[in-house]
């Protein structure tokens, strides 16, 4: 249900978005099928009007003459019906199609610009003092036999891995512990299944389809590998309405996730940064729409607070709108400082996504009245007011192979050992450092 009416009302602000966002999407040519489509169905409803018209008459008595020629008029108009009644399934289907492309509107405070233009809200923290010569994760993982590339390319492909060793118990304790710090704040754990429709993709925004795809498809069937958990956990509440009592509703999911990595060539792509499978606890809330913009927050500070905990040294950035996607009213995306790779690298992104998701996934609540003239005689409030959409927002608790990155790269020693930090020590079987077999 992409809110058609409001596009027309807010012609220009829309514009205005969509050429602030860097965005690609007709909006001339949306109006336009839009206009043509309506007034299709208005052509339909007159057509079907007046073939029931001709129906009825046949039903009393009529002078077979007058019924030959009842006949004829219903047979012509039941053959133009089906031709309009075509033509309104392609129409719709192309109005979806261009319609999809339109993002989100966006927060007011958002900074309009590309990458460069986000702006700093936070920093945390300040780098390690690493008084030696500084290894990457790379040459850490090869010294401290961590990971295994090599035959990964062979088995798998490029950009995939195994690990090995305490790489294999950091990746779940960085799981375990993420999942129970999440679970202290009230979230619903989940596991989800890894593989969705693909219509359940696009409604959550994302492009199965089409050259530059971050989708894997599954040839034959109408399915694709999961992204990122957002998809299935977004999926649950598809095509409901919840009660408002039951909200706000916060989930933390674990699942792997899965990326083409298309068109990312050129970008850091050495060791675990850029990879096609990886592990991911994702968070999720699904609220009324006036509280998204404080849970917005409750999401950037839990992320804070995690990588607070682990030590590391970041900053929050509120991402420019050109740097938004597609479902993103407002994103805040943390970086943490990478000493190996000599930069800050993006570990988490926290997005509001309004009711872009809610309405494509048809997820609805109905807000509880709080007018007394509403209550029953029994005292009870009666529920009358119509059902509005959800806000939803996703947060990464822990995309795993970036916080191994940053945490044997910030963590390394001078004698090539890695020091575990405290909090993940009991996840991980009490090991307090990695050393060389
Ligand atoms: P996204 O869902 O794109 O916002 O990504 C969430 C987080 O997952 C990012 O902040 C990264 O830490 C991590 N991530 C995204 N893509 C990859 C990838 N191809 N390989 C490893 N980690 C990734």
């Amino acid at each position: 249900a992409i809110d058609f009416k409001s596009i027309l009302e807010n012609k220009t602000a829309v514009a205005a978005n969509l050429n602030n966002r860097n965005s690609n999407a007709n909006l001339e040519l949306v109006i336009e099928l839009y206009e043509r489509l309506s007034e299709l169905q208005k052509e339909v409803e007159e057509l079907r009007y007046e073939r029931n018209t001709v129906a009825n008459k046949m039903k009393g008595k009529v002078e077979p003459l007058e019924r030959q020629k009842l006949i004829e008029e219903g047979k012509s108009l039941k053959e133009r019906l089906l031709t309009l009644e075509e033509d309104l399934v392609k129409l719709t289907d192309a109005l979806q199609r261009e319609a999809q492309c339109i993002p989100n509107m966006t927060h007011p405070d958002v900074p309009i610009g590309g990458e460069d233009s986000s702006t700093i809200r936070k920093t945390v923290g300040a780098p390690h003092q690493l008084t030696f010569p500084i290894k990457d994760h790379v040459q850490l993982g090869k010294e401290l036999d961590l990971f295994d590339f090599d035959a990964a390319a062979e088995v798998s492909g490029s950009k995939f891995y195994y690990l090995k060793n305490e790489a294999v118990l950091l990746e779940m304790g960085l799981i375990n512990w993420t999942l129970s710090e999440v679970m202290k704040r009230g979230f619903t754990p989940l596991t989800t299944p890894e593989i969705a429709r693909s219509l359940v993709v696009e409604k959550c925004g994302f492009q199965p389809r089409g050259d530059n795809t971050q989708v894997y498809s599954i040839e034959g069937t109408d399915q694709c590998l999961i992204g990122t958990a957002e998809i299935p956990v977004g999926g649950i509440h598809m095509d409901s309405i919840l009660a408002d009592s039951s909200l706000p509703l916060k989930y933390v999911a674990y699942s792997h996730c899965f990326r083409t990595e298309a068109g990312a060539a050129g970008a850091a792509t050495r060791g675990l940064y850029r990879v096609h499978q990886f592990s991911k606890v994702e968070m999720f809330i699904l609220c009324r729409p006036e509280e998204s913009n404080a849970y917005h927050e409750e999401l950037i500070e839990i992320e804070e607070d995690l990588f607070s905990k682990l030590g590391l040294h970041f900053k929050t950035l509120d991402m420019a709108t050109g740097d938004l996607g597609a479902p993103a009213y407002r994103k805040y995306d943390i970086e943490a400082w990478m000493p190996g790779l000599g930069r800050y690298g993006e570990i988490s992104s926290a997005s509001n996504c309004t009711d872009y998701q809610s309405r494509r996934l048809g997820i609805r609540y109905r807000p509880e009245s709080t007018n007394p003239a509403t209550n029953t005689k029994k005292g009870k409030s009666r529920n009358l007011s119509p059902p509005e959409f959800v806000h939803t927002l996703n947060a990464t608790a822990c995309a795993v192979p970036r916080m191994i990155v940053c945490l044997l790269e910030n963590y390394q020693q001078e004698d090539g050992s890695v020091v575990i930090p405290e909090p993940l020590r009991p996840f991980m079987g009490g090991i307090q450092v990695i050393t060389a077999k």
